[in-house]
């Protein structure tokens, strides 16, 4: 059969790959429109503590409405962006948005909480990332402490050497970092080994079916011993329900995102977020009575 309607099939590719050029070309133009107009913003998502529910981080996530108002998700345009060369220049807007925005909440009389910026591996291969990251601080009147950028371990992969330098620089700044998405993709333990991260994130493939699966159980806890043996602190990512907040708690990851605790935000609903009750606090302190 396949055979057979080998022709057909080809002639519908070939369609198919002119429309998906022409969309990408389309995407590619709006994206460029978007920086221009400054259409790009954020949203935030709590980062909480295990033991009593407390705000720890607030993780900016870069967002993008096409010109039909449709939210198109960063795992589709961020990759363009990289591919267009526009990441750095975004990537510096989100990296000074975010923390000004942190001195804001800062002066509000909120107990302190940091803020964790994504860093694409290309805004690595800029030889001045570490004085972008220096700008931004001090352009938003804020210490190295409260910051933390969120890396994977791509940019190992692309240059290493150049990579590891920037980190430690980062590092020596007194910025934190946390090693993103780990053991999604081609994790190696030895880069891990080599990288000056304080916080691991457990990427959310091996919590999605925690409570179910025991093969996931292992994994969360053979990285959680092996990070804590290394002095590395751990965050489980995409937790979405209470008993794999629970179940987390007890294999002892430090801290939890998800959407259980609270999805992306607008920097506005966060102070809201903040001071209303929530049944995940009550659930973690509750246990730790
Ligand atoms: P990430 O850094 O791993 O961010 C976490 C992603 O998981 C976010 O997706 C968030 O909305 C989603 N998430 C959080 N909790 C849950 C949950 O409980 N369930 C599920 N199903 N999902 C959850 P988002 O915002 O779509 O971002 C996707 C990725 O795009 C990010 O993954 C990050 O790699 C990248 N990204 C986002 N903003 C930036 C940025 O400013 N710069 C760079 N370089 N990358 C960014
Ligand atoms: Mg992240
Ligand atoms: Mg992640
Ligand atoms: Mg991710």
């Amino acid at each position: 059969r396949a055979k057979k309607s080998g022709g057909q099939q080809y002639h519908f590719y070939t369609e198919d790959m002119m429309y998906a050029a022409h969309d990408r070309f389309k995407l590619e133009n709006q994206l460029r429109q978007a920086l221009l107009h400054k259409e790009f913003y954020l949203e935030y998502q709590p980062r909480i503590a295990m033991s009593d529910g407390s705000l720890r981080s607030v993780e900016a996530l870069l967002r993008w409405k096409n010109p039909e108002g449709i939210p198109v998700s960063p795992a589709e345009f961020i990759p363009m962006l990289e591919d267009m060369g526009l990441i750095t220049s975004v990537g510096e807007w989100v990296l000074l948005t975010a923390c000004r925005q942190l001195t804001q909440w800062h002066s509000m009389d909120l107990p302190p909480f940091r803020v964790s910026v994504n860093l694409s591996a290309k805004q690595f291969q800029q030889s001045n990332l570490t004085e972008v990251v220096a700008k931004s601080l001090s352009h938003a009147k804020l210490e190295a402490q409260w910051l933390e950028l969120e890396i994977t371990e791509s940019l190992m992969i692309e240059n290493f050497h150049q990579s590891l330098e920037a980190l430690q620089e980062l590092r020596e700044m007194g910025v934190s970092l946390a090693l993103d998405d780990f053991g999604a993709g081609y994790s190696s333990l030895g880069y891990l080994k080599h990288l000056p991260i304080q916080t691991l994130k457990i990427d959310r493939g091996f919590i999605t079916d925690l409570v179910y699966d025991p093969a996931d159980v292992a994994i969360v806890q053979a990285v959680t011993g092996m990070a804590h043996r290394m002095g590395i602190s751990v965050t489980a990512e995409g937790v979405e329900t209470s008993e794999q907040l629970a179940l987390l708690a007890e294999l002892g990851c430090e801290e939890g995102q998800g959407f259980y605790m609270g999805r992306p935000m607008a920097a506005e609903a966060l102070v809201e977020w903040l001071t209303q009750p929530q049944t995940f606090r009550q659930q973690l302190t509750s246990k730790a009575i």
